[in-house]
């Protein structure tokens, strides 16, 4: 049995200042969900839409969701009353749904830009090249109702650690890249957020401000 308190202390202890721990709750009962608010976690993150729908009615107010996963145009609407973050945009089409979802309840919605740099084909996430041409003609701009606030990537599922630390350093690279050429005057645009269970560690390294971490916290998940 994991001890959920027991893990956040130990993964909080490890986490230079300024590094937000995402609590990566997907698959687990709201139960474990609150044994780990009750060790001071408000930060959660889910990859389905359902899932937070079902769960949000029974947590705290101040439980902080954060939306992981590959976000469908019609799951918007489901998630926009509860999430804080959206880390998964991989598309125009949908930070411009996001956009129009979150103009429709009056409120602002922060989100994150994904990137795809594992080899794996089945992780989503804009190219680099795709992502600072998509920038580049202003496909970013005039959307009132998000902040851009970073850029999120998982590295490729290897053991080669010289290997997930030249993905990680490749996403820095294009973060630093796109707030020096297209964000600078956007005060939120500082986050970056990369590093699960296997490799937050080399993330951290590499210059992360939010690991998510699921298996490490709650133990392995059951589909
Ligand atoms: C599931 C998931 C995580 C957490 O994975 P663990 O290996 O359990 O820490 C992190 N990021 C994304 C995008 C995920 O889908």
């Amino acid at each position: 049995m994991a001890n959920i308190a027991e893990n956040i202390k130990r993964i909080k202890n490890q986490l230079p200042d300024g590094v937000k721990l995402i609590a990566v709750s997907k698959f687990h009962p709201v139960e474990k969900l609150l044994e780990a608010y009750g060790a001071g976690q408000r930060f959660f993150g889910e990859n389905h839409a359902q899932e937070i729908a079902a769960k949000a009615p029974d947590v705290p107010h101040d439980v902080k969701w954060h939306f992981i996963g590959h976000l469908q145009s019609n799951k918007v609407r489901m998630i926009m009353p509860h999430i804080d973050m959206i880390h998964s945009i991989d598309s125009v089409k949908l930070i411009k749904t996001v956009n129009k979802e979150a103009a429709r309840i009056d409120r602002i919605v922060k989100v994150l830009l994904q990137i795809h740099v594992a080899q794996e084909k089945t992780k989503s996430g804009f190219r680099v090249d795709e992502l600072l041409s998509l920038a580049d003609t202003g496909q970013f701009e005039g959307l009132d109702h998000v902040k851009v606030c970073g850029i999120m990537a998982m590295a490729t599922n290897t053991d080669d650690k010289k290997q997930v630390a030249l993905e990680f350093s490749t996403v820095r690279d294009t973060f630093e890249k796109l707030k020096k050429d297209f964000f600078s005057q956007d005060d939120c645009f500082q986050e970056l957020s990369m590093g699960m269970s296997n490799d937050w560690k080399i993330a951290v390294d590499q210059g992360s401000t939010m690991v998510r971490i699921g298996t490490d916290i709650f133990g392995p998940r059951e589909y």
